[in-house]
C-alpha cells in the first residue's frame, strides 16, 4: 500500500502516486504520474548506478535517455552528469558503503 500523503521518490512532490519499478536498479518508487510519464529516476539510486560502471562516461548507452529530477527540476542526461562530477566523492563514498555492507553477509 502506498500512502498518499506520501512523497514522490523522485520529486519529492505529494501524491497521488503509485509503485514503479526503476529501469536500472531492483528498486520500486512511488512516483507521481509526472514522473511515471517521463520514466524519471530517483538521482542517488542513479548516481550509485553510474558509480557501478566506473562513472558517467563508461555507463550503458542508454544513460542518455535517462531522466531525472534534481532540486525539483526534470533533468536530462548532460545535467545528471555534472550533478554526478560535483558530487562524485561524496557519491563514491556511499557507492563504497553499500559495496561493504552487501559484502558482510
Ligand atoms: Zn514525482
Amino acid at each position: 500500500m502506498v500512502e498518499p500523503t506520501q512523497h514522490c521518490d523522485v520529486c519529492g512532490r505529494k501524491g497521488p502516486f503509485s509503485p514503479y519499478s526503476s529501469g536500472i536498479a531492483p528498486v520500486t518508487y512511488g512516483l507521481c504520474e509526472e514522473c511515471r510519464k517521463r520514466g524519471a529516476e530517483n538521482i542517488g539510486v542513479l548516481s550509485l548506478w553510474l558509480a557501478s560502471y566506473g562513472g558517467p562516461s563508461t555507463a550503458p548507452d542508454f544513460r542518455h535517455k535517462l531522466v531525472s529530477c534534481i532540486d525539483g527540476e526534470y533533468q536530462e542526461w548532460q545535467q545528471i552528469h555534472e550533478y554526478y562530477r560535483a558530487n562524485e566523492e561524496e557519491i563514491l563514498a556511499s557507492f563504497r558503503e553499500e559495496f561493504e555492507l552487501a559484502d558482510d553477509n
